[in-house]
């Protein structure tokens, strides 16, 4: 079906002025009223009205013209990532987050009747996202989101702020000409700390997600309100003596490398039983990789990507292009060089810290079930993202038991764990620390029992 449903604001004169930006606001308080008032004539939309919506939101995201624009001003507004990645990026939130086929309930049935378990929307959702795929979040969130029956309201990283505001108006005026509630989306146009304390702070708001870095997290799970939290992960690929070396090679540089390592789940460090190393990183090499050895050059890299107490990265290095950053060290960059990798000690700071760009420390140990210890102790309880390569299927269990991280991929690139190149749904808020995991429609309902006894 693809008829307007809602006749009185699907007049493109009415609910689509071109000079307004739909759904932005300066102004939190605004910005939820207005999503309040969305979800409310929300709710009385059927199933098959979200349906058309989410196809709507889905078709505008993946328009050639969108695609492009979203993924060239993310590289220009942020100053970070792959243009071509952030494509792929994009596209497959759009395509493979489910809908509101993911809301499936569950029935019982006896003499005394039937009951079924069914998904409620909580309301309006704030949802507070990273500069590392600010669009994808934004497409990811608002598919799962209003499937379950919800509005939004987001609130982007500053430097992120333009693209973001400029696709929730996309996705606004997409939704509207499908028959949708003015405002099922809105973003806060100039994102700040007080901005996002009073979104948490605000009386419509009835779930709160954060996708971002430790503090934002631990900021809204101490906020009093249904909270979702998506944090940091700092992933270890393991190898040992029995992987298929060419192959983990490749899948190791495509991940690590897939737009500059700002993905969470991107490879962040390899834990190599040590007769594969030599081996490995020549394959690696062939692959794009290029190695830094010399300790000198390696002090400069530490120095000029890691804050002045080595523990975080500097913001300004984060999902810069591999070549950029060799020369920056004074080193010349090989053709095609899309990955910096190092042979060096667990306790290197570029091992410890999640560093979200094409530098990957490589650490070699004695054996199978020594990587997999050493892997899990740099994972530091993040539960994220854990990657293995290995024909032992008994170790690939023990690695993917012991770690209890929320995606596991094995004898894959890590991208393959959210639905790029690999089977399975996508989505870019993985709440490992509230443990909802791959985050979907239902991540995003409230469980409602309803009965219907048998003596009516
Ligand atoms: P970030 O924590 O700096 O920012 C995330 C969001 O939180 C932004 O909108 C930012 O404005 C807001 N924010 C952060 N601190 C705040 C504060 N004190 N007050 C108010 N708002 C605040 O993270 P980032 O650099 O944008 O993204 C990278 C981080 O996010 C990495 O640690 C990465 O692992 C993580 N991440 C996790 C997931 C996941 O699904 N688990 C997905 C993407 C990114």
């Amino acid at each position: 079906m693809t008829t307007p449903i809602i006749s009185s604001i699907t007049e493109p004169s009415a609910g689509c002025p071109d000079d307004r930006q739909l759904g932005a606001f300066d102004d939190v308080a605004e910005a939820t009223l207005a999503a309040q008032t969305a979800f409310e004539a929300y709710l009385d939309c059927t199933l098959a009205q979200r349906r058309i919506f989410i196809e709507a939101i889905r078709d505008e995201a993946t328009r050639e013209e969108n695609l492009h624009h979203m993924a060239v001003e993310a590289v220009a507004e942020t100053r970070m990532g792959n243009a071509d990645h952030k494509v792929l990026k994009n596209k497959y939130a759009a395509t493979l987050t489910p809908g509101v086929e993911d809301l499936l309930m569950e029935a019982f049935q006896s003499d005394a009747g039937m009951t079924t378990m069914e998904y409620a929307p909580y309301g309006v959702i704030g949802a507070i996202t990273p500069t590392t795929n600010p669009t994808e979040t934004i497409i990811s969130n608002a598919i799962s989101m209003l499937a379950a029956g919800n509005s939004v309201v987001f609130s982007p990283h500053p430097r992120a702020r333009h693209l973001s505001v400029w696709l929730v108006d996309r996705l606004n005026r997409a939704l509207i000409a499908s028959g949708a509630p003015e405002n099922l989306i809105t973003i806060v146009r100039k994102p700040s700390m007080e901005a996002t304390a009073q979104l948490m702070a605000a009386p419509q708001i009835q779930m709160l997600v954060a996708t971002g870095g430790p503090q934002i997290v631990n900021m809204v799970l101490s906020s009093g309100k249904k909270a979702i939290g998506a944090g940091s992960g700092n992933p270890p690929v393991v190898v040992d003596e029995t992987a298929d070396i060419p192959k983990a090679a490749r899948d190791i540089v495509n991940g690590a490398s897939f737009d500059n390592n700002l993905p969470c789940t991107a490879e962040k460090e390899v834990v190599a039983v040590s007769s594969v190393v030599p081996e490995l990183v020549d394959r690696m090499v062939e692959e794009g990789a290029q190695v830094v050895s010399d300790p000198e050059i390696l002090e400069k890299l530490r120095e000029l990507l890691m804050s002045p107490d080595r523990q975080h990265p500097r913001p300004s290095w984060v999902g810069q292009d591999a070549g950029a950053i060799l020369q920056a060290v004074g080193v010349t960059p090989d053709p095609g060089t899309r990955l910096i990798i190092t042979v060096t000690t667990p306790d290197d700071p570029l091992v410890q810290v999640e560093m979200l760009m094409p530098v990957l420390p490589i650490v070699a140990t004695g054996d199978a079930g020594a990587a997999i210890d050493l892997a899990i102790e740099l994972e530091h309880g993040h539960h994220h993202t854990a990657i293995m390569h290995s024909r032992d299927v008994s170790r690939l269990e023990t690695m993917a038991r012991r770690s209890r991280t929320t995606i596991f991929v094995k004898n894959g690139p890590s991208y393959s764990g959210i639905g790029i190149e690999g089977e399975g749904f996508a989505t870019f808020t993985i709440a490992g620390p509230t443990g909802e995991g791959l985050t979907s429609a239902r991540s995003f309902a409230r469980r409602r029992r309803c009965v219907l006894n048998a003596s009516m």
